[in-house]
């Protein structure tokens, strides 16, 4: 069963950003603390925050509901579910704005993000309550062919709020909302006069302003190996965003390792050379588009992009024992003591 695989290791992660989070204390003087801890979106939410009003609790929860119950590929009546099954719906502000961002993300990425990947997600079984064991699994050759031309997120059209997709498309937001849930939190918090507050959803952090005492929001990037982390990220009024193979995976008959995020390139999960990848920036749906997609593109590629870009920071962990980072993130990364990874910062020219 996939979540009995992924959530004890979500749940290990989130309990490790919170408690590091956490330590120190908040001054006396400080407003009040507040705290929202929930499953959706198929994670565990765990929101914490200093000051606004009460209500704000019920409000932001509400939010993250409202948008996964529009915008969940798997809840029977969601707006998307809908889509998926007859070509075309009518999507709230909120939901057109996040699919408006997402395909300029897909187009940035080269397709290396691709929402219309989704037919090859589920035939790999990874949104089964009951997916099959070992080699049962993998998909043939011909099936994932088939499936294949069916994805292009070029031919997505989105007109206003009215969305259509061509004949045997399906969609899926699952690699970006919890992002922009977070960017929207983050906005929400602040009109509401919360000027520190930390939001776990998952593995996506959005930090807003710092600690209540001043100092940098500290949270832990997850090992991808064992249960523990690779280090410490300082950050404030920050995304922090890992994907990870190590999330949701299955092993084949023969010892090979399978997991959720697949190249769009080739129906088969990513096979780049990278575990993890943890994107730092002032954008939670950048970050989680990130995540996912320079995944997929491989260490090299990958720092391609960030060249190109340069409005992200990021820690990547290899197959082969190397933490590449960012030389912005080099700065507020403290790896943990005695880690066996190489530790190398990426060239910016
Ligand atoms: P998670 O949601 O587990 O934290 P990601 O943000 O990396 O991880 O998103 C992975 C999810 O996105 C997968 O479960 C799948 O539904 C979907 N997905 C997988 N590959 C791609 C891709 N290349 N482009 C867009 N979505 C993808
Ligand atoms: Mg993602």
């Amino acid at each position: 069963m996939i979540n009995k695989l992924k959530n004890p290791i979500i749940a290990a992660w989130l309990l490790a950003a919170v408690l590091l989070t956490g330590c120190g204390g908040a001054p006396a003087d400080s407003p009040p603390e507040r705290s929202v801890d929930f499953f959706a979106m198929d994670t565990y939410m765990s929101f914490r925050f200093y000051g606004g009003d009460p209500a704000l609790t019920g409000q932001v929860r509400a939010f993250v509901t409202d948008m996964e119950k529009e915008l969940s590929a798997v809840q029977e009546d969601s707006a998307i579910r809908q889509l998926n099954r007859t070509g075309s719906v009518r999507l709230s502000d909120t939901g057109a704005d996040l699919l408006r961002q997402t395909l300029a993300l897909c187009g940035e990425t080269d397709g290396a993000l691709d929402i219309s990947v989704y037919p090859i997600v589920k035939a790999w079984g990874f949104t089964d309550a009951e997916p099959a064991e070992g080699s049962a699994r993998i998909p043939a050759q011909e099936t994932l062919a088939a499936l294949l031309e069916k994805v292009d997120y070029r031919q997505i059209h989105l007109e206003g709020n009215d969305v259509s997709l061509p004949d045997g498309m399906e969609i899926d937001l699952g690699a970006v909302a919890k992002g922009y849930a977070g960017d929207r939190l983050a906005r929400m918090l602040k009109e509401a006069g919360v000027e520190s507050a930390v939001l776990a959803l998952g593995g996506n952090i959005q930090a807003v302003g710092a600690r209540p005492d001043g100092s940098p929001w500290r949270v832990g990037v997850q090992s991808p190996d064992k249960d523990g982390l690779l280090g410490v990220l300082s950050v404030c009024d920050r995304a922090v965003v890992t994907s990870g193979g190590y999330e949701r995976f299955f092993t084949d008959d023969a010892g090979n390792v399978w997991w959720h995020i697949m190249d769009p390139a080739t129906g088969y999960p990513a096979r780049s050379g990278l575990v993890s990848v943890t994107i730092i920036g002032e954008n939670g749906l950048t970050c989680d588009a990130l995540s996912t997609a320079l995944f997929i593109m491989g260490p090299e590629r990958a720092a391609d992009y960030w060249r190109q870009h340069r409005d992200f920071e990021m820690v990547l962990a290899t197959e082969d024992g190397c933490l590449l980072l960012t030389p912005g993130a080099g700065d507020i990364f403290q790896a943990e003591d005695g880690l066996p990874y190489r530790i190398e910062v990426i060239r910016d020219d």
